[in-house]
């Protein structure tokens, strides 16, 4: 009796799991680059993970079914460069032109974020408590090898008596749940101070550092740098900006560029205000060097001119000529696996439901450079649905809403 009346609950148990989905998007074209997978297929969602991929997972199945035919369904966009230390009553990049991340993310597809480098060991205190503890969006750092950060009088930056390696890896490491890496910015003097000590930072942490190379200077030449002073892993952001030596004088792509992504150091774009030019990007792309990872450098003057946010930015690479493929690797898979979550930025069954919905638009679109050159393009993303953790964050036509005049009469 007892054994028939287990048998019973186990059968009740798995119709019920049968039906447990809370969450499917139907007959969309998944794109998970970690999983090799580019296809059309149904994701279930349940308890705020990825429950299961695969062809025609009835809807009977899920308590909520969304139809997202003919768009894309991609793991949640992972932004490795942004700034968003706002609130502070500081000036620059910490304080008033830095953004509130929820108000940017989401509705750009984007569901991880990566401060780079606002805070240093200094304030990083009071960027957790206020920013990275109170959003949605997931939100990591790399702290600046400036103990101030990128915050204050402009000289802050400059103060190499403030890039002190061993307390920035003790913030590092006892915040290593969110800080990613250390960052080196904006740096102007004639030695290698802010890069080394970065780097130093990030081998006392286990991390990797991030440059912005800051004042290109002939007593430390970029070449230097990515052939010697980075490690493997290490990023070089911003590498389309227009002082990167990139071509030779008859065009070609300088052969340093491809030994140093050889030697594993990591080429990411960091758009920008002022990062990015079609005049390196358009013919770099062409002789093969794309981006490892596409990032936007968000912040108040960038967003408000030619990076705009990160679709745009990545219709940028499809107007270019990359394929939707690889330009969702690298806003996804790889610029997690470049900050070592590897837990994110895929769409395998259990990891966190972090997915971005996206449709692509055909038609006349103009796309600006950091110089307010255009280039002219035939392909928009477009930000439909994004789900953090399983909630709906953003929702642009209101794919998960019912119709108006279905709503019960009162
Ligand atoms: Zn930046």
């Amino acid at each position: 009796m007892l054994k028939h009346g287990t048998l019973l609950l186990l059968m009740i148990s798995a119709a019920w799991a049968q039906t447990s989905y809370d969450l499917l998007l139907k007959g969309g074209h998944v794109i998970d680059p970690r999983n090799n997978l580019s296809a059309v297929r149904d994701v279930a969602i349940s308890q705020g993970k990825i429950a299961a991929v695969a062809e025609n997972i009835p809807a009977s199945q899920a308590r909520k079914t969304i139809d997202v035919a003919n768009l894309y369904v991609t793991p949640g966009l992972v932004d490795i460069h942004v700034h968003v230390f706002a609130g502070s009553m500081q000036r620059e990049y910490l304080g008033e032109n830095a953004v509130r991340p929820d108000g940017f993310t989401f509705r750009s597809g984007v569901t991880t974020v990566v401060d780079a480098g606002s805070s240093g060991w200094r304030n990083f205190g009071e960027f957790r408590d206020q920013m990275i503890n109170r959003s949605k969006t997931r939100v990591f750092a790399l702290l600046n090898i400036v103990g101030s950060g990128m915050g204050g009088r402009p000289d802050v930056e400059q103060n190499t008596k403030d890039m002190e390696p061993h307390p920035t890896a003790e913030v590092a490491i006892r915040n290593k749940d969110v800080v990613v890496g250390i960052k080196t910015a904006h740096f102007a003097g004639p030695e290698w101070t802010a890069v080394d000590r970065a780097v130093e930072a990030g081998g006392l942490a286990g991390i990797p550092v991030m440059v912005d190379f800051g004042n290109f200077r002939p007593e430390r030449p970029y070449q230097e740098l990515v052939l010697k002073h980075l490690r493997p892993g290490d990023i070089s952001t911003h590498m389309y900006l227009g002082a990167v030596p990139m071509l030779d004088p008859n065009g070609k792509l300088m052969p340093y560029l491809l030994e140093a992504r050889k030697r594993g150091v990591i080429f990411d774009v960091g758009h920008g205000g002022g990062s990015f030019l079609w005049r390196q990007a358009i013919p770099a792309i062409k002789q093969g060097f794309t981006p490892d990872s596409i990032s936007t450098d968000l912040h108040v003057t960038s967003m408000n001119a030619g990076m705009k946010d990160m679709l745009n930015l990545i219709s940028k690479f499809l107007n270019m000529g990359m394929s939707m493929d690889d330009v969702i690797r690298r806003s996804t898979w790889n610029p997690a696996r470049e900050i070592h979550h590897e837990e994110l930025g895929h769409l395998t069954p259990g990891a966190v439901a972090d997915v971005a919905v996206l449709r692509l638009a055909k038609g006349q679109f103009g796309f600006i450079d950091s110089s307010g050159f255009r280039m002219r393009g035939d392909q928009m993303l477009v930000g439909e649905l994004t789900l953090r953790a399983g909630e709906v964050v953003w929702d642009l036509n209101g794919l998960n809403s019912e119709d108006w005049d279905r709503a019960p009469r009162r």
